[in-house]
C-alpha cells in the first residue's frame, strides 16, 4: 500500500504546504482522505486516472477537510468519469452538501457516474474498494457546536478518526481532534501505520498516547503553522529516543508500508 501526502497544511495553506489531503493506494485504486485546496490539481499533476479513484473520506466538515469536494466532481464530470466514487462524511454534512451540489450544478444527471454521498456509520463496519473502515467519534468540533448550537442546530460536531484496513495492515488516520488522546480507544491493538494531525495538542501528549502501542510508523501532518518550516527540527527533543518509525511529512512525501 502507497501514501501519498497531497497536502500537509492545517487551517490556510503556507507558502510550501497545501491544505491536508492524503491518497492511499492499493492494487492501483484510490481511496481520498480529506480534501483541503487544492485537491484537483495535485491528481492532475501526477496523472492519477479518475477511473481509478474510488471515494473519500470526509472527517469532519471543516472546509480544510471538505471543501474541495465540488470541485472534485466537477473535474471528474470534464474528465468523463466513468467509475463509482463514494463519499463518506458527517450525517450532519450530507443533506447540505446535496443541495450545495444542485446549486453549483454538479448533481445528477450532470455528474453521470455513479455517486455516493453516504453518512459515517456511528457503530459497525464501511468500505470502499479494498479498504475497510470503521469510524470513532472524537471531540474536535464539541466546543465549535457549542458554540453555534442555538442560531444552527444542525451543527452537531461530528468529527471522526478512522481505522482502515488494508492488506492486511491496519491504519489509523486522525482527522483532526481535540487531544490526540482522543485516539485512545483505538490504541487496543497493534497499530501499523498512524497518520496524526499535528495542530491541536502539545506534542508531549503523544507520548502518552503510545506509552503502551507504538506505530510501526508514525506519519505526522495537517501541522500547525508554528511547526510548518522544520517540523523535524522543532520536534527533536521529544521524538529524539522514540523507538518507531517517524514521518515529518511535507507536500509529495510518499512511502508504502
Ligand atoms: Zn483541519
Amino acid at each position: 500500500m502507497k501514501v501519498t501526502y497531497l497536502g500537509t497544511a492545517s487551517g490556510i495553506a503556507t507558502r510550501t504546504r497545501n491544505q491536508n489531503a492524503i491518497l492511499l493506494e492499493s492494487s492501483g485504486r484510490y481511496l481520498l482522505l480529506d480534501g483541503g485546496e487544492p485537491l484537483s490539481i495535485p491528481l492532475i499533476r501526477r496523472d492519477i486516472c479518475c477511473d481509478r479513484i474510488d471515494g473519500m473520506v470526509i472527517s469532519h466538515m471543516h472546509p480544510d477537510h471538505c471543501g474541495t469536494l465540488p470541485q472534485l466532481l466537477a473535474t471528474f464530470i470534464i474528465q468523463h468519469k466513468k467509475t463509482p466514487f463514494t463519499v463518506y462524511l458527517p450525517s450532519e454534512g450530507v443533506e447540505p452538501f446535496k443541495i450545495f451540489l444542485r446549486a453549483v450544478y454538479t448533481a445528477e444527471p450532470i455528474v453521470n457516474f455513479p455517486l455516493r454521498l453516504l453518512p459515517i456509520p456511528e457503530q459497525g463496519p464501511a468500505a470502499i474498494g479494498d479498504f475497510r473502515m470503521s469510524f470513532l467519534r472524537n471531540n474536535h468540533l464539541k466546543g465549535a457546536a457549542a458554540a453555534m448550537k442555538a442560531s444552527s442546530p444542525g451543527c452537531r460536531g461530528e468529527s471522526y478518526s478512522t481505522e482502515l484496513f488494508c492488506e492486511g495492515k491496519r491504519i489509523i488516520y486522525s482527522g483532526d481532534v481535540a487531544s490526540c488522546l482522543d485516539l485512545l480507544p483505538l490504541f487496543d491493538k497493534p497499530v501499523d501505520l498512524l497518520m496524526c494531525e499535528m495542530a491541536h495538542f502539545a506534542p508531549e501528549d503523544f507520548l502518552e498516547l503510545t506509552a503502551k502501542i507504538r506505530p510501526g510508523v508514525t506519519a505526522f501532518s495537517h501541522f500547525h503553522p508554528k511547526f510548518d518550516v522544520h517540523p523535524e527540527l522543532l520536534l527533536k527533543d521529544v521524538f529524539d529516543h522514540y523507538p518507531g518509525r517517524v514521518i515529518f511529512s511535507r507536500d509529495g512525501t510518499s512511502f508504502d508500508i
